[in-house]
């Protein structure tokens, strides 16, 4: 999955240490991202590749071994020659999976900072913590803290059937698992409940936790859970949500090449009969 990085260690801890000149810097426009393609991998922009790299504003965001990466906010992206901005979906099948790592959680952070420049209460400047990763109103003391919504994939399990679908109104031909965002008050449970029988119209039983992933592309945690199908299997579409819901059988069910989501090793340790 995305947060495997084998062998290398991220530092969520937040220790805002100015950069050096070798450390990595993350720009991204709208979901792309400055990278600069090689041919079979890519590299993301270090300080030494900018001219005047010490007196550049920077956001400290984590560190993975001893690299640290950064966002600078008043970058111009000109200044790097050779680097474009590359869609951000290409975490999910390059190389090395520690940077592909990188892309997708400083996207999550990238995405909260620019959604975090002025006060919620007062509308005063927001302005960095200095010991925790936060933003902080020095007008009302308002602290703002990063945001994770929470979320449920649902595989759901029809004796020797899985229940895969499709997202509505993007151009994938990948299958998934039905998926939600839990809502105030909710247990994740009752997220599951809720988010199967909205998109398909079905009620589920065994409601069993698998595994947990940091998914940045949304701004989420998600939490994975196998459940049986309790009663009758006749699917309910919700088409504003899926363009498809159908029940494969073990032996028949396709997944797509990339190992990086929780939707798709769900869907292989059930093909395997593992769960
Ligand atoms: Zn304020």
């Amino acid at each position: 999955m995305i947060q495997d990085i084998g062998t290398h260690y991220y530092h969520n801890e937040y220790t805002p240490v100015p950069p050096s000149e070798q450390d990595f810097i993350l720009c991204y426009n709208e979901k792309t991202v400055l990278i600069k393609k090689t041919e079979d991998s890519f590299l993301l922009p270090r300080f030494c590749d900018i001219p005047n790299w010490e007196k550049e504003p920077y956001i400290y965001l984590f560190s993975i071994d001893e690299h640290h990466f950064y966002i600078l906010p008043k970058l111009e992206p000109s200044l790097l020659s050779g680097f474009t901005f590359e869609d951000l979906v290409i975490f999910r099948n390059e190389n090395p999976k520690e940077l592909c790592f990188a892309l997708i959680t400083g996207f999550h952070l990238f995405s909260w900072y620019k959604s975090r420049k002025f006060c919620g209460k007062c509308g005063q400047k927001l302005l960095p913590g200095t010991k925790e990763r936060m933003m902080y109103c020095p007008h009302c003391h308002n602290r703002e803290y990063p945001k994770i919504s929470p979320a449920v994939i649902v595989a759901i399990r029809n004796k020797n059937k899985l229940l895969l679908s499709k997202y509505a109104g993007r151009n994938t031909t990948r299958y998934a698992l039905i998926a939600g965002f839990t809502e105030i008050g909710e247990t994740l449970e009752d997220t599951v409940k809720r988010e199967v029988m909205e998109e398909v119209g079905l009620r589920v039983k065994n409601i069993q936790y698998y595994k947990s992933q940091p998914w940045g592309l949304s701004g989420s945690v998600l939490s994975g859970f196998y459940c049986d199908l309790d009663g009758d299997d006749t699917i309910t579409l919700d088409q504003t949500e899926l363009s498809t819901a159908q029940w494969f059988e073990r032996e028949e069910i396709p997944y797509d090449d990339y190992d990086v989501s929780l939707t798709r090793e769900m869907m292989i340790q059930f093909k395997k009969g593992l769960y």
